[in-house]
């Protein structure tokens, strides 16, 4: 049994006041959710008021990104040594905004993944196609390219610790959700790519959805087989809008 995880992607939103209120508000509605694990993504400059907030609770820590070098002469780049020691848990990697905004390749991502886990730091890696992908019917040829790359670098024992989120882009920041079908189709394919790769262990890894989940549409995608909880972006700037989606997470979304 995977344990749901649903993730608040914050952007670059966001002040100190409206951090301190959104973790405080998030932590205080979290106490009846031990079902479901709980993160957080404020933007970096954010992490060490959030983690301040997080201390003492079960609501667990993350970055929206992570370098791909240990250390040295890489400008603007966060190490995972600096973000476990700040208090993170978690990074998200290959966010479509990052791919596609910031020029970020399978093979960096990649290589940020594995940078991550070196120091104990999990990946949330983002696949996911476009919708001229999708409407050529490359759905499934992009994702299997975007996993593979990461599969190329990854220790084979610690895919267990990554956690996977299909966002796809036309549904990121549009209101466009995926219907709960297209989001299981997409993960049931996900899912029989990691067992070829990897065996049993494709079982213990999470699979989140993301792209404009809200609390209305939450239930119906969390109720699918292989959908293990949500990367909320929009939605994870209220602290009540959030909470509901963690409670239909919690509920296993019936
Ligand atoms: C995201 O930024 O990862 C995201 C899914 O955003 P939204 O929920 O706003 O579509």
């Amino acid at each position: 049994m995977r344990q749901a995880l649903v993730a608040g992607n914050w952007k670059m939103h966001g002040s100190r006041a409206m951090a301190r209120a959104l973790a405080q508000g998030v932590v205080s509605g979290a106490t009846e959710l031990d079902s479901v694990e709980i993160v957080l993504l404020p933007p970096f400059v954010l992490i060490p008021q959030v983690a301040g907030e997080l201390a003492d609770s079960a609501v667990v820590l993350g970055a929206q990104n992570v370098a791909a070098a240990a250390e040295g002469a890489y400008t603007g780049e966060v190490s995972a040594a600096m973000l476990r020691e700040f208090g993170c848990r978690y990074a998200l990697v290959g966010h479509s905004e990052r791919r596609q905004l910031f020029g970020e390749t399978d093979d960096l991502i990649a290589r940020r993944a594995a940078a991550a886990l070196r120091e104990d730091l999990r990946p949330v890696i983002c696949v996911g196609e476009t919708q001229r992908e999708r409407e050529a019917g490359e759905t499934e040829a992009v994702i299997r390219r975007q996993l593979d790359e990461v599969l190329k670098v990854l220790p084979r024992e610690s895919v267990g610790q990554v956690v996977l989120a299909y966002e796809p882009v036309w549904a990121i920041g549009t209101g466009r959700t995926a219907s709960p079908e297209q989001a299981q189709a997409v993960h049931a394919t996900i899912r029989a790519h990691l067992r070829t790769a990897c065996g049993a262990l494709a079982d213990r890894v999470r699979i989140v959805y993301g792209g404009s989940v809200k609390p209305d549409k939450a239930a119906e995608l969390f109720a699918m087989a292989d959908v293990d909880g949500g990367l909320i972006g929009g939605a994870s700037l209220r602290a009540d809008d959030f909470l509901a989606i963690c409670q239909c997470a919690a509920r296993g979304g019936g």
